[in-house]
């Protein structure tokens, strides 16, 4: 194996550095900022915990455990069980809401469980729904569609439903029976629902915890090294400040927009074309360290109604040691365009409609923070799948390769973060072959 240099040291890239470090391989992990973790860091002010934003763990796969037991933080994580809401009409109701109608007000119950029944008596095997509006109406209905289905996910990826794809609903949206939902009008329904019904976070401080355990054990990570150019037909990098680097196999987990947009080569039209496809949306966390009580014993709140600028707000302290004792912290997520566009003024006001939804008590705040993830939700739009994989034969053909959420531009976790380091590591260790 040629000299091998990762690019981006965030879970996904210290994993695969920490895998290839096992195997006696040195490699190199490139991050731009001063510490490791990317969107799984976590600061510290005033004596709150904030993570960048919202961080929970979901693990479904026993290589996960396996690997954060060896790595000495798998019995430093409590499990949760969800405490989850979706707020509509100011009334609030547990998540998913396709089972939980019953805390919302009478007519928006009513709309929601004939939307259901009449989709259901209507559904007839045969043609895939087109987009995720026409999948929306087919399995859940009107009612549910106006009333959720539509403005959240509109206000989270700022894309009409039927600009987005359903190459993500899937494994996200669980799919209730009939009687569920009638129990679930009704108030009769109990059993935890969907892929994040349990989760774990750590006992003490924030989710940094994961990030860093990985790091300690990556003898080549250089914080502080930005790369601003890449050669693929020279196979060379540049970093801020002018420095070159020769490199055999590029791993890169960093986004694939950011990626191409520092690639130095002329590229091919198709290529230039699938990159100008790319599409997605910023999110700015607003984080409050509040003095007192939290407002409300939930994890977190889905709010779709469109006049809110937020669509989710959480209270990290609900579920971790992240305030000092008699406080709280509060989490304000707004998804906003890509570009240089403001965002202190779109926090400012997200903050105020949250202080005049009763979610935060402005006199008692003591610390704020603000982060903007960049990119942070790929949009599932439809020409989507067939950039991506362009791009990915593209950039594999000249040596590089793609893992984790932003590089391989998808929707996953850390978990999936965790295994695609390990994926990757074996990859380039001749273990595995890429994906196709
Ligand atoms: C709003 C939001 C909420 C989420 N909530 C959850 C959750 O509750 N549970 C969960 O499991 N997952 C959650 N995730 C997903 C999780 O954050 C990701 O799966 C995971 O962090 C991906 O890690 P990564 O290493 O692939 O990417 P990143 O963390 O982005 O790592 C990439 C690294 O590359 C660095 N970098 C960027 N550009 C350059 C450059 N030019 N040169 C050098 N370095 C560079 C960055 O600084 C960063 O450290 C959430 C994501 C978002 C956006």
């Amino acid at each position: 194996m040629g000299p091998v240099v990762i690019v981006g040291g965030g879970l996904t890239g210290l994993v695969a550095a920490e895998r290839l470090a096992a195997a006696g391989v040195a490699a190199p992990v490139l991050e731009r900022e001063v510490e490791p973790g990317g969107a799984c860091r976590s600061v510290e002010a005033e004596g709150f915990t904030f993570d960048y934003t919202g961080h929970l763990l979901h693990v479904a796969r026993p290589e996960t455990e396996a690997y954060l037991a060896g790595l000495g933080v798998w019995d430093g994580l409590a499990v949760h069980e969800r405490r989850a809401a979706v707020v509509i009409g100011g009334r609030a109701t547990p998540y998913p809401v396709q089972i939980n109608t019953h805390g919302l007000a009478p007519e928006v119950r009513r709309d929601c469980l004939l939307g259901f029944i009449r989709a259901w008596a209507a559904h007839a095997a045969g043609a895939e729904p087109a987009d995720f509006r026409a999948w929306v109406l087919e399995r859940f209905g009107e009612g549910l569609a106006e009333h959720f289905f539509f403005p959240y996910n509109s206000k989270l990826y700022r894309a009409r439903p039927e600009e987005l794809s359903l190459d993500w609903v899937g494994r996200y949206v669980p799919k209730p029976k009939l009687e569920d939902v009638v129990d679930g009008a009704l108030g009769l329904y109990r059993d935890p629902v969907g892929y994040n019904a349990v989760f774990r976070y750590p006992r003490e401080g924030g989710i940094r915890l994961l990030p860093d355990a990985v790091a300690a054990r990556v003898p080549g990570l250089e914080p502080g090294r930005e790369l601003v150019a890449l050669h693929l037909g020279e196979r060379w990098l540049e970093l801020q400040g002018g420095e070159r680097r020769p490199w055999e196999r590029l791993l890169a987990t960093i986004s694939l927009s950011a990626l191409l947009d520092a690639v130095v080569d002329e590229l091919p039209p198709e290529v230039a074309a699938a990159r100008a496809a790319l599409r997605w949306v910023r999110v700015a966390n607003v984080a409050l360290g509040v003095a007192g009580p939290a407002p409300s014993p939930e994890h977190w709140l889905y709010f779709p109604d469109p006049e809110l600028p937020f669509y989710r707000v959480g209270f990290p302290s609900n579920h971790g040691r992240v305030a000092p004792p008699g406080c709280h912290t509060v989490s304000i997520e707004l998804s906003l365009d890509p570009g240089p566009g403001e965002v202190a003024a779109a926090a400012a006001a997200a903050e105020a409609a949250a202080v005049a939804a009763g979610l935060v008590d402005p006199a008692a705040v003591r610390v704020r923070r603000l982060s903007v993830i960049d990119p942070a939700y790929v949009v599932f739009d439809h020409p989507r799948r067939q950039a991506v994989a362009l791009l990915r034969r593209f950039l594999r053909a000249r040596g590089v390769l793609l893992a984790g959420r932003w590089a391989e531009w998808k929707y996953s976790a850390m978990e999936d973060a965790i295994l695609d380091g390990m994926r990757a590591a074996r990859v380039l260790g001749g273990e595995a072959a890429d994906e196709p």
